[in-house]
């Protein structure tokens, strides 16, 4: 099978929509399920942003399609120099369907404002498109359901650079399991992209002598835009 015919089952397996298959094709279960699993991390490359977006309103992958009430796809420029990438929706994101509209969100505004940027100047998303229930951390098994559909939309984007807020976010975008007060202060790369962690506005809220580092991390992001930092 060719890897744009796995990828168009597996996203219509991701639909719940059944795939008829050749009858010989049918008996090869341990393949099939080995490059499921692969495929699962490619499923929305090749996407435009239209579809990409349909396919995570659409999306059933992991078991936090049951409790949301509408998938936080991200929101703002496309063509953005800043991506913003968060952990996942909570309470109010996931009844307003967008990212970063409660408290933290506000702070992260003033965050982005004090860097001479705005919420539709960059582009925000999530590790996670759903929230999961009662705030909890993301599972693996969410994330990595999830990755592919945060894979495209940077890839669309095409940053200058990433600003990893939390730990969740960092470790997960970075493969790392390293504390956000280890990996922030340095100049990561995703592919080709520049990353800079940062501590996440609601840890910020609660311990707002953090602001000072993160006020640190962002003169470093946006050094490294203006390609005074590598
Ligand atoms: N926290 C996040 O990480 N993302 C949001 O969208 C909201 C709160």
């Amino acid at each position: 099978m060719t890897q744009t015919e796995q990828q168009r089952r597996a996203y219509l397996d991701a639909l719940g929509i059944d795939v008829w298959v050749p009858r010989g094709e049918a008996e090869e279960p341990a393949v099939a399920t080995e490059v499921g699993s692969d495929v699962k991390k490619t499923l929305a490359a090749g996407l435009d942003w239209d579809e990409l977006r349909e396919s995570v309103a659409a999306c059933v992958r992991c078991e936090l399609h049951q409790g949301r009430t509408q998938t936080v796809f991200g929101v703002g420029d496309r063509t953005a120099n800043w991506m913003v990438v968060g952990e996942a929706p909570g309470a109010e994101e996931d009844r307003r369907g967008e990212p970063f509209v409660g408290r933290a969100g506000k702070l992260l505004d003033e965050m982005l404002r004090a860097i001479g940027q705005r919420r539709d100047s960059v582009f925000i998303a999530n590790i996670l498109k759903c929230r999961p229930p009662n705030n909890r951390d993301p599972k693996p098994e969410e994330a990595d359901a999830c990755r592919s559909y945060l894979d495209r939309q940077i890839e669309l984007v095409g940053p200058r650079i990433i600003l990893a807020v939390g730990r969740i976010a960092a470790q997960q975008l970075l493969g790392s399991d390293e504390p956000v007060g280890r990996l922030r202060g340095r100049v990561h790369r995703l592919s080709d992209i520049p990353v800079v962690v940062t501590y996440h506005p609601a840890y910020l809220l609660r311990s707002p002598a953090q602001k000072r580092k993160a006020w640190d991390d962002l003169c470093l992001a946006r050094r490294v835009v203006s390609g005074g930092a590598a």
